[in-house]
């Protein structure tokens, strides 16, 4: 973490509680994920957030999955989540399950029973929702919210005994039905479902609400500051009554905007759409904006570590820009990435007064923006190489640094070569592109005097390998694609990915998964997960410059 910059609310908040004393100085914070799906960039605030503190104030965080929820959950989820955690490079503490404080919280349901806190109502789903009242009119008390409290403790062991059918009968808290929010009009605490939990089995027939889970669970862990998202304000009331009522640790609930990125949806739900129904390959598609998905395209976790800090942590919420992430992995790639030579879109270039059957071995620096280079690799040089097409003009206009005929570039790490001419197939596509080299130029020996403004990458021909390379584009067409008319599908961009051959220098066979490689002047890139020995496939993970925003505006 940078030192330079200033506290964020949350810091100043645990700053303050640390110099008062409270909880002996101690901080414990949670990362409290549901595991019904794979953790998105979203996530990687929130769990650079709660680690974060820990890390800064000596503190520990524990990781709580939030499984109350039977249906949707899966222990494949589980596996993910925690391997996506690690991967960011943070450690947990203890690896928790609220679900395994369904005992505890059974006994919580029964003292507050006792108390006369809470009952068991009969009303059906819509009866409670309309005797609820509305923002402006009070809630309405129906004939269950007066059973005795004998009454209530043998209709909720029956609940648990599996004496009712889903939907039956539910345990209500006994809050306030004319209070102004909504969520105190007598919440529902557990509810009956006849389902096989991922952990717990059929042990258990009725399930808590995610209100009389998670602020019990904090307690029970005694975290000090449960930070989540500013949906919850509205729940923190609730969240304090239930800890007041029950008498148990009291943990604070703190909220913070949600982490929103344009040109993505970022909701488990609209993931889990995408991944069902095909639109993308799978959860860790280098589409998605899942920290899977991020990992097979190639971000770091430095990158994303680095873009959670970068955007800080606010009280509002806002967009913020996919361009932010992509300049975090930028940086991140061009202190790291190797530098190699690869043609996407190929034509041919003929050395004319260079032997036939000559080779030579050129060298090159793996990343020069590293002292020495960060070592190197050998580059096979011959007469016949492949260029870039849109490296060749015919007609260039001024200032166009590439080639055309009468114009010099360098070949990146080899020598300057002069266009003579081309040769054209009938159709008027170009074919082969002629040059002279000057011997006098070599990289590293120039000795020619002559300076060309311009150089280019290339492959040789005869030493050239075959890679898969996958170009990747935004998944959506328009910016918030949740909040366009319609279906969020609609507005998919058809040409989010395109698969290309690409002629790659022989060194790229060496590559390694995991690692980044910056294919001069197209980009960065990194094996995919797919990759074989005999057939390479490239991922490319972020253009070397924001050409996106530029080509858009040239569109307007
Ligand atoms: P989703 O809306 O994607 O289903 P969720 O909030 O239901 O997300 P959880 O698994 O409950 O997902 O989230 C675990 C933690 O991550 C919660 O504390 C939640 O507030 C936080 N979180 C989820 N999405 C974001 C986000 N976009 N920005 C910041 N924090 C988030
Ligand atoms: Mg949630």
């Amino acid at each position: 973490m940078s030192e330079e910059r200033s506290l964020n609310f949350i810091e100043e908040i645990v700053e303050e509680d640390i110099r008062e004393g409270k909880n002996d100085g101690r901080v414990l914070t949670r990362f409290p994920p549901e595991p019904n799906g794979y953790l998105h960039i979203g996530h990687s605030k929130s769990i650079c957030l709660n680690f974060g503190l820990a890390q800064r104030y000596n503190g520990k965080t524990n990781l709580r999955f939030d499984d109350t929820n039977p249906v949707t959950e899966d222990t494949e989820y589980v596996e993910s989540i925690k391997n996506d955690i690690a991967w960011l490079g943070f450690k947990w503490d203890k690896e928790l399950y609220a679900s395994d404080y369904f005992d505890q919280l059974y006994e919580f349901a029964l003292a507050l029973i006792r108390a006369g806190l809470a009952y068991v109502d009969d009303s059906t789903p819509e009866e409670i929702a309309q005797q609820k009242g509305t923002p402006t009119e009070a809630g309405k008390p129906n004939q269950y919210r007066d059973r005795s409290i004998e009454e209530n403790v043998q209709l909720f062991e029956a609940m648990k005994a599996g004496t009712y059918p889903d939907g039956a009968k539910v345990l209500r808290a006994k809050v306030d039905l004319a209070s102004p929010n909504m969520l105190l009009r007598d919440p529902i605490m557990y509810r009956i479902k006849h389902a096989h939990h991922h952990r717990t089995g059929d042990k258990w027939c009725i399930y808590p609400m995610y209100d009389f889970a998670h602020g019990q669970s904090d307690s029970i862990e005694q975290i000090t500051h449960s930070i989540c998202t500013l949906e919850f304000v509205p729940h923190r009331d609730l969240y304090n009554w239930f800890i007041e009522k029950l008498d148990i640790f009291p943990s604070h609930q703190y909220e913070f905007a949600r982490l929103n990125l344009n040109y993505t949806v970022m909701s488990k739900r609209k993931l889990l759409q995408l991944v069902k129904e095909g639109h993308v390959e799978s959860w860790d598609d280098p589409r998605m904006p899942t920290i899977s998905g991020l990992r097979r395209r190639g971000y770091t976790p430095a990158s994303i570590r680095d873009f959670c800090e970068r955007i800080g942590v606010a009280k509002r919420e806002n967009i913020i820009e996919l361009s932010l992430l992509e300049f975090c992995i930028r940086e991140d790639l061009n202190k790291t990435a190797w530098r190699r030579m690869a043609v996407l879109d190929p034509v041919k270039l003929v050395i004319t007064n260079y032997r036939e059957g000559q080779e030579e071995t050129m060298h090159g620096e793996n990343n020069p923006e590293v002292e020495g280079g960060d070592g190197g690799r050998d580059i096979p040089f011959s007469r016949e190489l492949y260029i870039e097409r849109e490296d060749f003009m015919e007609e260039p206009p001024k200032k166009f640094f590439r080639l055309g005929v009468g114009l010099m570039v360098r070949l990146k790490n080899a020598y300057i070569v002069k266009c003579e001419n081309f040769v054209k197939d009938p159709d008027g596509k170009i074919t082969e592109i002629h040059c002279t080299y000057i011997p006098e130029s070599r990289s590293g020996s120039d000795t020619s005097g002559i300076n060309v403004k311009g150089t280019i990458h290339w492959v040789s021909v005869p030493h050239a390998k075959t890679a898969e390379v996958r170009l990747y584009d935004r998944l959506f067409k328009v910016e918030d694609p949740s909040n366009e008319e319609g279906d969020f599908k609609e507005y998919l961009n058809p040409d989010s990915l395109q698969i290309i051959n690409a002629f790659v220098e022989p060194d790229l066979l060496n590559a390694v998964r995991g690692k980044g490689y910056q294919f001069i002047r197209k980009g960065y890139f990194t094996l995919d997960t797919t990759s074989t020995p005999d057939r390479p496939v490239f991922n490319r993970t972020v253009t070397l410059k924001d050409g996106w925003s530029v080509n858009q505006k040239g569109k307007s």
